[in-house]
């Protein structure tokens, strides 16, 4: 399961969200524990990819890598972070959009350069990969992997400049899409933001004395980080030893393309972004689309655990009580035992059992995040009313999800997204509702305080990057919409 390398070094599906491809961390420390807070920062980070997790470490002369398939805890077990001794460290914790989900995409990358090792990771996906990886394989590159991250250490190793933070100015221009990247060498520790700004990425310092730089504040705040601030789109941090350095190497874009999932979905709710609490957002999700959907009933339940806030905050406006009517096991996601085929007709209960006690003879507002192939939301209504409901009215802190995500984001292809397939009443009778309602972009918007500087293209399918003919084509032939 798992590969240790010297100098050169099951993702829950189960469920009907969007789901995120990776969470990165990057330390550096005056000890020589870095792989240790990497491991709790990945650990912080886990939500955000459970395929595959590494962590790559240098002392000042080799880098050691160490990564392998699984959860954090079961790459990394006890013993396996001694030998990763030093003051810098990369982490990547992963889930597979592209590259495929196999031994040799899981990262950090660690190759030799003339410049010494290099060991790069990253979350996010290049519009443009398929011309890059052309353009190596034409100059004699040899390509391990499918995944974009070989991709970017290949082309970071052989950019021109006097050093790692010129080489990565250098080649970020070419880069065209989401991407928020780790790089170590023997020296030092570099973290890089698109100018788009997709993904959300933050730094702080260590009470010890080092820097952090991570996927969300969260895994910052785990490691006792303070003086806690967002990497900027286009900006590059360099850490070294108890210094860090950040500058912009490329400008911000005029519109940043921020991904709206983070808030309603992916990041933890103690997560702060675009100077947003992610809980508070979330509840604010809530209150707009009980504005926007408002109907008569007796009791608005969650579905665990990223629409609690939202259920409140619908419950707040609306004055129908909350309460919990779903009890999640949360691990059930992470087993590689098969179910039986009975246990497997049973779906989502495998996963939720009801409070019957708080649903029985109610009419129920069940609140959820979204629904992207609408493969949960009919079992989950029909769970409800065999806890003796009487009315369910769903509704959705989002719009409908009409396209597919190109910056890394497993939404599915056009022919999965129900809601390319079908309107909200359709939609409506084939989860068996009473009623059905989505939040629309501009009350989404108004929850966040946003105007713009988000990308919102899986609802509006109006993409902030143009997006190559071939890959959408190709998309669109898989799923047989085209050709
Ligand atoms: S298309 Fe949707 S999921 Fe992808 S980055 Fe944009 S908002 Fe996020």
């Amino acid at each position: 399961m798992t590969e240790s390398s010297y100098c050169t070094g099951g993702p829950d599906r189960g469920d009907d969200h969007p789901s995120e491809e990776c969470g990165v961390v990057a330390i550096s420390t005056r000890d020589d524990d870095a792989a240790r807070l990497a491991f709790f920062g990945l650990y912080a980070l886990q939500h955000r990819g459970q395929e595959a997790a590494g962590i790559a470490v240098s002392d000042g002369r080799a880098v050691r890598l160490h990564k392998g398939q699984g959860l954090v805890n079961q790459v990394f077990q006890p013993g396996t972070l001694d030998p990763l001794v030093g003051s810098m460290a990369i982490g990547h914790t992963r889930y597979s959009t592209t590259g495929s989900n196999s031994e040799r995409n899981v990262q950090p990358y660690l190759v030799e350069t003339i410049h010494g090792p290099l060991g790069v990771a990253h979350n996010g996906n290049l519009v443009n990969a398929d011309r890059l990886r052309t353009r190596l394989l034409e100059r004699g590159a040899g390509l391990q992997s499918s995944s974009d991250s070989e991709v970017l250490a290949l082309m970071l190793a052989a950019a021109d400049g006097d050093s790692w933070e010129e080489r990565l100015a250098n080649v970020m221009p070419d880069w065209e899409g989401a991407y928020c990247l780790v790089v170590i060498c023997g020296t030092k520790v570099l973290a890089a933001r698109d100018p788009w700004g997709f993904r959300p990425l933050s730094m702080g310092k260590l009470p010890t004395g080092g820097n952090v730089v991570a996927s969300e504040t969260g895994a910052l705040q785990t490691l006792g980080c303070v003086d806690i601030r967002e990497v900027e789109p286009g900006e590059v941090v360099v850490l070294s030893g108890p210094i860090a350095r950040g500058h912009r190497a490329l400008p911000a874009k005029d519109k940043l393309a921020r991904c709206t999932f983070e808030h309603i979905y992916f990041s933890r709710p103690d997560a702060t972004w675009d100077g947003l609490l992610v809980h508070q957002a979330r509840q604010n999700l809530g209150e707009e689309l009980a504005r926007e959907h408002p109907v008569e009933a007796d009791v608005v339940i969650p579905v665990p655990d990223s629409s609690m806030p939202a259920a409140i905050g619908y419950s707040n406006v609306s004055g129908i009580p909350y309460n919990e009517g779903f009890v999640k096991n949360r691990y059930i996601g992470r087993t590689f035992i098969e179910p039986t085929d009975e246990l497997r007709r049973q779906g989502v209960a495998l996963k939720f059992n009801t409070l019957d006690s708080n649903i029985a003879g109610r009419r129920v507002v069940m609140v959820d995040d979204s629904i992207v192939r609408g493969t949960t939301s009919g079992s989950l209504v029909r769970l409800i009313r065999e806890a003796g409901a009487t009315e369910v009215h769903v509704r959705i802190t989002c719009p409908p999800i009409t396209n597919p995500c190109f910056f890394g984001v497993d939404m599915g292809t056009y022919e999965e997204l129900i809601s390319h397939q079908l309107g909200v009443p359709e939609i409506c009778d084939h989860i068996g509702a009473d009623s059905l309602g989505f939040l629309p972009v501009l009350s989404m918007m108004k929850a966040l305080g946003r105007d713009d500087g988000y990308c919102n293209a899986c609802f509006t399918g109006s993409y902030p990057i143009p997006i190559q003919l071939s890959l959408a084509t190709e998309k669109k032939r898989f799923d047989g919409v085209l050709g």
